[in-house]
């Protein structure tokens, strides 16, 4: 196992990839604090087959964009699992809206959970590691979007592109403290993000026509590479970002 003995903190893991990235973690041997803003229900579910795979776990309410609300994440899970080990950054939101519509409003929420939030998580974690000389990984999950033009995302690809520009930056200056960080892109998965696309007559074939393994990914596809950043397999690498995407990034 990757992670034994491991703690880690998912945002955003009470469903779709944040739930897949959880389980495989588990699955390696770490125990898992499970964050979610509103859905405490699927939260609690989460944990639940964490706890029956064997490990610790506990779930986190917190809106990753507000300071106090990630302050009090963190103070729980390193209270009730111990100092943490590696955080994901896999909270987001997506709205399409046409560049020329986008309101400030839409811009302000958007980057507000999508990159000012792993910025957030990331300072307040590294903060406290560094303070308690705990050495670390982060990972953020980005898009294909960070790659792909889609229409309708001039406010959502910037944050995914972005951060593997925080990624790069931020690596830099906690490495000497013992931090890696990298970022994981998601091709397409199926989700509650993606569940419109099935509604909308040939979104699907669309897709998948520009994706080389010709299908969506499995969520817990995309927590494998996120296990394998955590782990001590990954200890010479940081600032690096990959696409999990079954060749969508490449095409
Ligand atoms: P999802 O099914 O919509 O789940 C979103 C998760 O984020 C939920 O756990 C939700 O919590 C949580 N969340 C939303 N806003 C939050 C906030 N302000 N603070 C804390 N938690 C918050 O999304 P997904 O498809 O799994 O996507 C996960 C990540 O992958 C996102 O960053 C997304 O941009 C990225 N991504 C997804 C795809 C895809 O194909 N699905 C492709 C590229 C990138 P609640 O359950 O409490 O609402």
């Amino acid at each position: 196992m990757k992670l034994a003995g491991r703690i880690a903190l998912v945002t955003g893991g009470s469903r779709g990839i944040g739930r897949g990235i959880v389980e495989v973690l588990a699955e390696e041997g770490a125990d898992v604090a499970v964050n979610y803003v509103s859905n405490l229900a699927q939260a609690e579910e989460v944990a639940e087959w964490v706890r029956a795979h064997g490990r610790r776990a506990i779930t986190v309410q917190g809106d990753v964009s507000k300071r106090a609300d990630v302050e009090a994440m963190i103070d729980k899970t390193w209270a009730e699992l111990g100092p943490i080990d590696l955080l994901v950054n896999n909270a987001g939101i997506e709205t399409i809206v046409p560049f020329l519509e986008l309101t400030d409003d839409q811009w302000t929420r958007l980057n507000d959970v999508n990159l000012r939030g792993p910025w957030l998580c990331s300072q307040v974690y590294c903060r406290r590691a560094i303070a308690e000389k705990k050495k670390g990984a982060i990972v953020h999950i980005g898009s294909i979007q960070a790659a792909k033009v889609l229409p309708g995302r001039t406010h959502y690809a910037p944050t995914k592109l972005g951060l593997e520009a925080l990624a790069k930056n931020m690596s830099a200056e906690v490495a000497p403290s013992g931090i890696r960080v990298n970022t994981v892109h998601p091709g397409y998965f199926e989700t509650d993000m993606t569940v419109w696309i099935k509604d909308v007559p040939g979104a699907t074939e669309m897709v998948l026509g520009q994706i080389s393994l010709a299908r969506s990914g499995e969520c817990r596809e995309l927590g494998r590479a996120v296990a394998f950043f955590g782990s001590d397999e990954a200890s010479y690498i940081t600032g690096q970002s990959i696409h999990v995407d079954g060749g969508w990034a490449g095409k």
